[in-house]
């Protein structure tokens, strides 16, 4: 059996890490605390990222115009229908969430530290969104309460971060990934696999150069093609193609194989909404890929750093 694990999994799920460090259940609660992001208001680019839906990540956030403890409140209702005595973190996931002065961040973070059950808060931004004053207030948080940050890289080739108009290069992220990781803050990076022009090998050498810098945790998503994008217009001119099932399962298999065990593995798929997606849609039927990731890795005989 895969050393992290207590089920069938061969990789090392959030879950199991959770449930490690908390004893029980912990829910995230997804919360839109109504940052920007500096490449959406002009600070970096205009338009953002070619995929992105003017949201970030967060799609599935609470509605901005409530205050941070009522979509808290609205989301923890449904989380304790599903896992009752489960406990939470709250994920600032909709755009860049140090993209602002300090004294907006403490006001946002600090808002919430005192809810029932909370265990901790997961923060989502840029690399470029860091500086030093900023990731010390973040070390000095992390002694307060579990932190975690989440950075968006999707791919370590700057050729794909200007086709899809990231606006920041790898060297970039990897300046503001060191400001977290000389503090011990946990860091997830994030991976897109299927970005336009990424061949099967680029996206391996970014799970492989990712792993190399030890992060606590990794997500991996699947491109989503969503309506009303840049990515939208690109993909109907047949700028480029969608990733198969059978492609994804196996080349997100081959990047488990190539993340060190320790590495926690928050996410394998993606969650489209799907009344925006255009593509791909066998990806709506998440358990049918998930179920195909286990027994794919199974097939293999494999698990998560097996190849390092
Ligand atoms: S960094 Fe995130 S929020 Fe900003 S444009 Fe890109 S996807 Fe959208």
């Amino acid at each position: 059996m895969f050393i992290y694990s207590d089920s069938n999994k061969r990789y090392h799920t959030y879950n199991y890490f959770l449930k490690q460090k908390f004893g029980c259940k912990v829910a995230k609660l997804s919360l839109d605390a109504g940052f920007s992001c500096p490449n959406l208001d002009g600070t970096k680019g205009y338009g953002g990222c070619t995929y992105c839906s003017g949201r970030g990540s967060g799609d599935f956030a609470g509605d901005p115009r409530d205050s941070l403890r009522e979509q808290m409140e609205q989301q923890r209702t449904v989380m304790e229908k599903k896992w009752p005595n489960c406990r939470f973190i709250a994920y600032f996931q909709a755009h860049s969430n140090t993209h602002g002065s300090l004294e907006r961040m403490r006001n946002c973070f600090e808002s919430v530290l005192d809810q029932e059950g909370l265990v901790g808060i997961s923060i989502a931004t840029r690399a470029d969104c860091l500086d030093e004053e900023k990731a010390d207030y973040l070390a000095q948080l992390a002694q307060r309460t579990f932190v975690e940050v989440e950075l968006g890289l999707q791919s370590i080739f700057d050729v794909t971060g200007e086709r899809i108009n990231r606006c920041h290069t790898y060297e970039e992220f990897l300046q503001g990934y060191r400001l977290l990781k000389e503090r011990d803050i946990p860091v997830c990076i994030h991976l897109i696999d299927g970005l336009p022009g990424e061949t099967r090998e680029m996206m391996l050498e970014s799970a492989r150069q990712v792993g190399q810098l030890h992060p606590h945790s990794v997500k991996i998503h699947l491109l989503h093609v969503i309506e009303g994008t840049v990515m939208a217009q690109q993909w109907r001119r047949g700028d480029f193609p969608l990733l198969e099932r059978e492609d994804y399962v196996s080349i997100l298999c081959d990047q488990l194989e190539l993340l060190p065990p320790e590495v926690v593995i928050q996410r394998i798929t993606g969650d489209g909404d799907k009344a925006t997606l255009l593509g791909p849609l066998w990806s709506m039927d998440k358990k049918k890929v998930m179920n195909a990731i286990d027994m794919e890795m199974a097939r293999r005989d494999s698990y998560q750093g097996k190849r390092l």
